[in-house]
């Protein structure tokens, strides 16, 4: 069985970086955990709208802020219990084909035990979800995880931007440990 992983927000934690890129542009001190919205535009931190999303642009299309990106907490232990389980795991990823090769390095060097990782943009996961045949989805996106309820078992993994986040379709995960429990059981039972 196939379980695709979102990776930004699920298994590699942009938050910290994103922070300290814009402490240095903008001279704003601003924690991760405070950030009440998945979309960073959104976030009133007080500098102008036009500069903050030329920036957040510029800084997500950057290689290097995902070559130095810490994992989100969790992630090691929880993947080797889901692929112990049974589980193949496959990254479903909204950054662009040009990140690819930082995306593969990254996953090399934390050792996670990913496969196949497929750029596609935001919206359209759940083509490649429905394409690949997953039975289940781990997102942060609470757009993006009611999309993919259409075609899959799709979890959303509890972050403090997505808690306001109405979810439907989707089930709520509370934390990595919480997703090896219930994953596994899906898999024991299915
Ligand atoms: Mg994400």
């Amino acid at each position: 069985m196939l379980c695709g992983l979102d990776i930004d927000g699920v298994l590699c934690d942009l938050g910290p970086s994103v922070a300290g890129r814009i402490a240095d542009r903008f001279g704003v001190s601003s924690h991760p955990s405070t950030w009440r919205s998945y979309d960073l535009r959104l976030l009133r931190l007080g500098v102008p709208e036009d500069r903050f999303s030329a920036f957040l642009d510029e800084t997500f299309n950057d290689p290097d802020l995902y070559r130095t990106a810490p994992l989100c907490a969790g992630v090691v232990p929880a993947l080797q219990a889901l692929a112990n389980a049974g589980w193949s795991l496959v990254g479903i990823t909204a950054r662009p084909a040009h990140l690819a090769g930082a995306t593969r390095a990254w996953m090399a060097r934390h050792g996670l035990p990913v496969g196949e990782i497929h750029h596609t943009a935001v919206g359209t996961k759940s083509a490649v979800a429905r394409r690949l045949g997953v039975a289940a989805t781990i997102e942060d996106n609470p757009t993006e995880a009611e999309l993919l309820a259409d075609v899959c078992e799709s979890w959303l993994l509890d972050r403090p931007y997505n808690l306001s986040a109405p979810v439907v379709r989707a089930r709520r995960l509370e934390s990595w440990d919480d997703a090896v429990g219930r994953l596994s059981q899906l898999r024991l039972f299915a």
